[in-house]
């Protein structure tokens, strides 16, 4: 008698990111109920059967990546003004037409847009921060990929008076509660743009609801300087000091961090998601990664927004983060291949607490991986997967994307979602944002 299961995945190369960091040939994947069941050697396929066995022959199966930061409905802003520093082009660009344009609507198809970008990008899930958040977890959940929403927010907002925020947190704590691929956490949105009552609030209702905090630090030297200004204080010293190291926080950027504010960061559960390709488009600077490994900061990358990226590609923000930091080093040897992509599949799990589930290829993990091509020139001889994942590989090669046990993209086409409908919604919006800036 044959065991049952959902999917089975055949052949290829196992790239499982598990402690022995394994790369299997000639074994099979066993799904079932959204999990993997198991991982076996070939041999052992006559005793199962499944709904569909799908054939990795000529792929590298890997775990689904995970995006540490991202703003999804900013994806209707791509290209719509570049070359600017970040004050000038949030101030002069961003915010106004965010106040103009954005409404429930706009977050859910632009939302909608970046999930399906993400997905065929291999990403499956993304810890994401903007407006109308309950829209963001609807347009990923009917598109098939997790997400951790998180409303931002700043100090004018609720009329100064973070009960209100706590309270609209809590609704959107109830909205994620019937949809299984979406969380929320908090976010204020950096110390910039939110009073010290509040950031010392977010602090307070992330311990008493066991919430995750997620913020922008020390994105610019301007912040710094500012900070050290009005404070007397390093951004993270202030934050810390306001108990964010109490509470598990993703701070997004750290391009400023000092050598003690990173030993304070690695001494808590607290990450850093690193922007490399938009902090080098917006001439932030870099994160010091060295500094940050040597006091064993968790940290995970993320693409940030794509108006200041312009993409979401996380195999491109690898090999740029990769290359950027032997060069800024010295040393051909720092962040080899395969632990630069730990930090998009296992350690960018653990940098948000979810190591337990995600962000590796073993049974009683999420079945969240994807079947990426490497029957191709670029692609060809592949004796080492992490060297082909980190330096050659597109993600234009991810074949198949699996999240939660269900395919998301099967064949290069995305399997809820109409790739041209959200072209031609994309268009749209476009010209009704032209339409905006000319008056
Ligand atoms: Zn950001």
């Amino acid at each position: 008698m044959k065991e049952r299961c959902d999917h089975i995945i055949k052949g290829g190369r196992i790239v499982c990111m598990d402690a022995g960091f394994r790369v299997l040939e000639d074994h099979f994947i066993l799904v079932r109920d959204g999990l993997i069941q198991d991982i076996l050697a070939l041999d052992r396929l006559k005793d199962y059967k499944a709904q569909s066995v799908v054939d990795a022959t000529g792929c590298l199966v890997i775990p689904a990546l995970i995006n540490a930061h991202s703003h999804l409905p900013m994806t209707y802003f791509r290209g719509l003004a570049d070359d600017l520093p970040l004050d000038r082009w949030l101030s002069e660009y961003i915010w106004p037409l965010e106040a103009k344009l954005v409404d429930a609507d706009f977050v859910y198809d632009a939302s909608l847009h970046g999930a399906a970008e993400m997905l065929k990008n291999g990403i499956c899930l993304s810890n994401d921060m903007y407006f109308h958040s309950d829209m963001i977890a609807k347009a990923c959940s009917r598109a098939g990929m997790r997400v951790i929403v998180s409303t931002a927010v700043i100090a004018p907002d609720f009329a100064g008076d973070p009960a209100l925020y706590e309270a609209k947190m809590l609704e959107l704590e109830d909205f994620c509660r019937d949809l299984p691929l979406a969380e929320c956490a908090l976010a204020p949105h950096a110390l910039y743009t939110c009073s010290e009552k509040l950031l010392k609030a977010c602090a307070g209702y992330a311990l008493k609801h066991d919430w995750r905090l997620h913020t922008h630090l020390s994105e610019t030297r301007l912040e710094l300087e500012d900070c050290l200004k009005a404070h007397g204080k390093r951004p993270l010293d202030y934050l810390a000091d306001l108990g964010f190291l109490e509470a598990r926080c993703m701070f997004a950027h750290g391009v400023w961090l000092s050598g003690e504010e990173c030993r304070r960061l690695g001494a808590s559960n607290s990450a850093v998601a690193i922007c490399t390709d938009s902090n080098l488009k917006l001439a932030s600077g870099f994160a010091p990664l060295k500094s940050m490994m040597e006091h064993g900061v968790r940290f995970a990358m993320g693409t940030d927004g794509v108006a200041s990226n312009n993409n979401l590609d996380l195999l491109e923000e690898l090999s740029t983060t990769a290359k950027l930091h032997k060069a800024l080093n010295g040393d051909p040897l720092f962040l080899p291949a395969r632990e630069a992509f730990a930090h998009v599949t296992i350690e960018a799990a653990r940098a948000l607490g979810m190591e337990d589930t995600l962000g590796s290829l073993e049974p009683g993990k999420a079945a969240d991986l994807c079947l990426v091509d490497i029957q191709n020139l670029p692609s060809s001889p592949c004796y080492n997967p992490y060297s082909q994942l980190v330096y050659s590989m597109g993600s234009h090669q991810m074949r198949d994307v699996m999240v939660a046990g269900k395919f998301a993209v099967r064949d290069y086409q995305l399997v809820n979602l109409d790739e041209s409908e959200l072209i031609e919604q994309a268009d749209e919006f476009m010209r009704k944002i032209q339409r905006e800036m000319q008056k």
